[in-house]
């Protein structure tokens, strides 16, 4: 590429930054015209590097640099690096002026690396670039900087000492004695009209020429130049509200934009709707055709909502395969229609390569179905959710906000686990398992809930009764309600009861019915795995994210010395106690493969002696007056 491709390229590049900024809402206008000022500017500094290089075309590189886009440290470090070594310049640096509370100060941004400079930094012992330098008034750079010229010393000992007085005399002697410097020339920088710092040779002559001085200028408005850029860059990308892949409105633009409507749409007392859509399947489009075609699916969503928006709306990709559609006024029947008409045109979309692609929708209704935003995004996702649930590219609209129950959580909670195929389970039994949440045919969803969740218990624990689950939860409820949880808490228990066990799921079958002995780290392996299973499988589950703290600490001791995180007494959630010694007490009257179950009697008194230490001895005294009529 020649030099003036590569400026050519630069520029396109910014103006792509640009024009993704552009957009002709009000709130962003004022950016619009800062981008246009910035825009005007870099075509000054073009014009003026297009002068400069018709002298200059060795230079080619800072601009291969500045197209890597790589950060500034490393473009400036490649143009010292370039210039060191010509004319006799034996090491070359960039010194920023900087200032903190106490004053300015220097840093070298950029240094040649050459064994001139490394045996100085060997004798004070300290990198330049960790070094905070020190700026005197009267040194050769606040001369030069002052008075807006080149200038030369041959004072090299007198220089370093203004710069870095804390190394000794001996040392700067040293230095000086063993250096084939005989002078630096500094030149100072300006970036916008402001003074920057200094770009220094340090060379091996003692004289300088007006070509060489020349020269030096030249090359300082190449240094001048790459820094202006790179600060534009940074203004520029600070300033994107787009997303680079599709040119749709990112999270963050989205966010603010949501605000804004969901104030106007107070004041107005008029609705608005959010669409969420979620690519179907795209991780299998990625294992199977690469990422540029999964990129490409990507694109198409995009082009898809762009076309299908009216002006008003405002299209956003909220990260990776998800995105947003805020609708301005309209109510859920016309976000429904809007909503079907997006999915039909996606799946229509004939896609080189990958062929056909569609996306699960959900819609929600702010003032609608609730007139709190965070609930609106909420059901949002539910609702897509659903839409995956139900077998994907459909559309869902979000159930108004009455209280979701805890056996609608539950049961959303299985099929979402079962759904998404990342737990090692027989297809046949998964569908036969959703069939029967879907399908309760006793119509009570709750028995169907207990029925799953006992048949997912068997599968890794073929000992386990049919029914445990319910007595389970029974018994873990009334002992939440001796300790007055509130409904919420309860509610949490209920949900977390059906899945603290099931990272079991994720462990080896001949691991959990071993019959001899386990070694220690088998032993370690069924302690802690479950739960780092449990929460890797509950994880994607957005809607149940304040259950797993719950699981993650059923196996904490009251006296700190459970597991996995080690807290004690108060620190443990209530609830997780709770799951803590109704499980013990199930495990002790179950039989296990190693050995029979213990009456209940035996249960109790086991678990009466570690009152205090596994478990809180109020716990354990309610526990016991709840079971007593058992013994
Ligand atoms: P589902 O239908 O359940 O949504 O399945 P899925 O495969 O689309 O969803 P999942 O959440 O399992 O995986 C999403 C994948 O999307 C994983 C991630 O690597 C991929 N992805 C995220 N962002 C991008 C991107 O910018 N480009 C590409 N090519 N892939 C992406
Ligand atoms: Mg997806």
């Amino acid at each position: 590429m020649s030099f003036f491709d590569n400026l050519r390229d630069i520029y396109r590049k910014v103006s792509e930054v640009e024009s993704a900024i552009y957009n002709g809402k009000q709130d962003y206008l004022e950016i619009y015209e800062r981008n246009l000022e910035l825009e005007k500017e870099i075509e000054e500094r073009t014009k003026e590097l297009n002068l400069a290089n018709k002298r200059m075309l060795t230079l080619q590189h800072i601009w291969d640099m500045m197209n890597a886009s790589r950060p500034l440290h490393s473009v400036l470090e490649t143009i010292v690096n370039s210039i060191q070594g010509e004319l006799g310049y034996l090491h070359c640096n960039i010194i920023k002026k900087c200032m903190d509370e106490k004053g300015i100060y220097l840093t070298v941004l950029a240094q040649s690396n050459d064994i001139s400079i490394k045996r100085v930094e060997k004798l004070i012992k300290t990198p330049f670039q960790t070094r905070k330098l020190v700026y005197q008034e009267d040194s050769v750079y606040a001369k030069a900087a002052a008075e807006k010229i080149i200038m030369q010393t041959v004072d090299i000992g007198g220089t370093l000492k203004s710069v870095a007085p804390d190394v000794s005399d001996n040392i700067i002697d040293e230095i000086v004695e063993g250096s084939l410097s005989k002078s630096i020339i500094t030149v100072p920088l300006y970036t916008r009209n402001q003074h920057y710092g200094w770009f220094n040779v340090f060379s091996s002559r003692n004289e300088l020429t007006t070509g060489e001085t020349d020269f030096l200028t030249t090359f300082a408005q190449q240094i001048e130049m790459a820094i202006t850029i790179a600060g534009l860059f940074e203004e520029v990308k600070e300033q994107a509200v787009t997303d680079a892949l599709t040119g749709l409105y990112n999270r963050r633009y989205f966010e603010e934009y949501l605000k804004k409507e969901v104030t106007r749409a107070l004041r107005q007392q008029q609705p608005f709707s959010i669409i969420g859509l979620d690519l179907d399947h795209l991780k299998q489009i990625n294992d199977k055709y690469g990422h540029a075609y999964g990129d490409l699916a990507i694109k198409t969503v995009a082009d898809v909502l762009k076309k299908n928006a009216r002006s008003i709306d405002t299209a956003a990709r909220m990260g990776g395969e998800e995105f947003n559609v805020i609708l301005p006024g309209v109510d859920s029947n016309g976000a429904m229609i809007a909503a079907e008409r997006i999915r039909k045109t996606l799946e229509e979309q004939q896609l080189d390569t990958v062929g056909h692609i569609t996306a699960s929708i959900g819609v929600a209704t702010f003032l609608e179905h609730s007139d709190n935003i965070e609930d609106i995004l909420e059901l949002t996702d539910q609702a897509m959710y659903q839409s995956k649930r139900n077998g994907r590219n459909r559309v869902t609209l979000a159930k108004p906000v009455t209280e979701t129950s805890w056996q609608e959580v539950a049961i959303n909670t299985f099929m979402d686990i079962l759904s998404k195929h990342n737990i090692p389970l027989d297809k046949e039994i998964s569908e036969k398992l959703k069939d029967k949440l879907q399908n309760p045919k006793d119509d009570i969803p709750k028995e169907a809930l207990f029925t799953v969740a006992d048949m997912l218990t068997q599968t890794y624990n073929p000992l386990h009764h049919q029914g445990v689950m319910k007595s389970k939860m029974l018994l873990a409820v009334s002992l939440a309600k001796r300790f007055d949880l509130s409904k919420d808490d309860i509610d949490k228990l209920r949900i977390a009861m059906l899945l603290y066990d099931i990272g079991n799921l994720m462990i080896p079958a001949e691991l959990l019915q071993k019959t001899t002995p386990l070694t220690e780290e088998e032993r370690n392996h069924i302690k802690e795995h479950p739960i780092i299973a449990a929460r890797e499988i509950l994880k994607p589950i957005t809607y149940i994210q304040d259950i797993i703290p719950i699981i993650e600490h059923h196996h904490e001791n009251w006296d700190g010395t459970g597991y996995p995180s080690k807290i004690a007494k108060e620190e443990i959630p209530m609830t997780s106690q709770i799951i803590l010694i109704v499980d013990a007490y199930y495990a002790l009257i179950e039989p296990r493969t190693y050995r029979a179950e213990l009456t209940p009697k035996q249960a109790v008194e086991i678990i009466k002696q570690d009152a205090g230490k596994k478990w809180n001895s109020a716990l354990v005294q309610e526990f016991i007056s709840l079971i007593d009529h058992d013994i």
